[in-house]
């Protein structure tokens, strides 16, 4: 049936980059023999997902939405890939994203944008506009997406799913291309909230093959979802933050955010404002830190090791010159933009006053989160600013794009969790999105919060 629905819409919404059918329809076949044969089965068993191209699949093409890994098919499964196939759930196929997770809009993907669902002329999200388009057209049930700086739980705002960023170190990084690796986590995206509990615990959980993996069992995340549905908060402090809301937030974003704060207030949560003062400074360190270490990680397309390979005609062709020739054709200018800022961010002379202060403030910014968590159990703010924009409208304006990202880079700079819960549709009919965030190793209370605004 999925397939059938990808056949159906794909042509409007392009949240694919490749469909996999046959290995989707044998997982199922797999799963339906196992069935038949009596064997106990993953409750996820047979429920198809789509997995963002920026995670391997062997044997499955894996681009990252870069030219420069056009034709590249990993000969491993990154671990939760593997997790996701000993459970039996067919993969639908590889969703697309900005290149290298890089981006707001899923404007920057190589291989063409994803349209919003919800209005085709608009923008999905990003950079995992793809997983989330993918969801929201009933083309896939479930998806798996990466965030960095916000890159599930934005596209999760915008197109009225659910996205979670789980405690940085729960969900392995083994197999995920990396963007900056001090950031990344691979998470959920769902129509419901206990859909991601279920998929949070499948996919999470120590893995020996990522050296910052938490070695501890998950809290358990089903059992709050499915305490948080029954609607009872109390007891529970709810903390608004002061600096993620209010002014440069669309009318019908802060209406919908301030109705949901009445919601969980009647479930019996208690509500304290909180103050973060040093969330001001999260988009300029995460600007310097995620750009450096980007650079680094992305070295290694040279032409050599990985896709593509460009020669140059005009000369001799060495070592160096292939790299540049290669690099020069296959990343596209956002990547360019941002290897050059983290490079510069980098170089000596300049190090201690960018990477350094980057490092410094990144540090107030947990002791922020710290003392907040003192005084509430979750923080809550709306996802993204706005609803989600016109296909074209930020592209030539990377600033105004990274400020969409204003309210959920410091859940990535401080490594704790974070959830989008639909919230209702805002003035212009779009989807709204409502954060809420957890102190690390605490992912349950985002489920449980989040199942009660259900
Ligand atoms: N939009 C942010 C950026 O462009 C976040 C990206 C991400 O989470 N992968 O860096």
């Amino acid at each position: 049936a999925h397939l059938d629905r990808i056949d159906a819409v794909e042509g409007a919404v392009h949240a694919f980059l490749h469909v996999s059918d046959d290995v989707a329809l044998a997982t199922a076949a797999d799963v339906d023999a196992r069935r038949a044969a009596g064997q106990s089965l993953h409750p996820l068993a047979g429920v198809p997902i789509a997995v963002k191209d920026v995670v391997v699949t062997e044997g499955m093409p894996t681009t990252a939405g870069s030219k420069i890994l056009e034709g590249w098919v990993p000969p491993y499964d990154a671990t939760l890939v593997e997790r996701l196939k000993a459970a039996g759930l067919p993969i639908l196929g590889k969703t697309n994203m900005d290149e290298f997770a890089m981006g707001s809009s899923t404007e920057h993907s190589a291989y063409g944008n994803t349209h919003n669902p919800w209005d085709l002329e608009r923008i999905p999200g990003g950079s995992g506009g793809g997983s989330a388009a993918a969801v929201a057209a009933f083309e896939a049930p479930l998806a798996i997406g990466t965030d960095t700086g916000g890159s599930i739980r934005q596209p999760g705002a915008v197109t009225g799913t659910v996205g979670v960023k789980p405690t940085y170190g729960s969900v392995s990084r083994y197999g995920l291309i990396a963007m900056a690796s001090s950031l990344d986590q691979a998470g959920p995206v769902t129509r419901t909230v206990l859909d991601s509990a279920l998929l949070h615990e499948l996919i999470g959980g120590h893995d020996a093959r990522d050296s910052t993996s938490i070695d501890e069992p998950l809290p358990a995340l089903v059992d709050a979802a499915r305490q948080g549905a029954l609607g009872d908060l109390t007891g529970v402090r709810v903390g608004v933050v002061t600096e993620l809301s209010g002014d440069g937030y669309q009318a019908g974003v802060s209406a919908r955010f301030a109705e949901s704060l009445e919601l969980l207030e009647k479930a019996g949560a208690t509500l304290v404002e909180v103050s973060c003062p040093n969330f001001r400074y999260a988009l300029g360190a995460y600007y310097l830190i995620m750009p450096s270490e980007a650079s680094s990680n992305l070295a290694k397309f040279d032409g050599m090791r990985f896709g593509l390979r460009v020669e140059p005609t005009d000369g001799p062709v060495t070592a160096e010159r292939v790299m540049s020739a290669t690099r020069g054709a296959g990343f596209g200018d956002e990547v360019k933009r941002r290897i050059i800022l983290g490079t510069y961010a980098l170089s000596a002379g300049y190090y201690d006053a960018y990477y350094g202060s980057a490092q410094k403030v990144r540090t107030l910014i947990q002791r922020d989160f710290d003392a907040a968590f003192t005084q509430a159990d979750v923080l809550v703010s709306p996802t993204a600013p706005t609803t989600a924009f016109k296909l074209g409208e930020k592209l030539d304006d990377p600033l105004a794009m990274y400020l969409n990202d204003i309210a959920t880079i410091p859940a990535n700079l401080a490594g704790v969790p974070g959830i989008s819960v639909p919230n209702g549709l805002s003035d212009d009919g779009l989807p709204v999105g409502f954060q809420i965030l957890a102190p690390a190793k605490a992912d349950d209370r985002l489920y449980r919060v989040g199942a009660a605004l259900e």
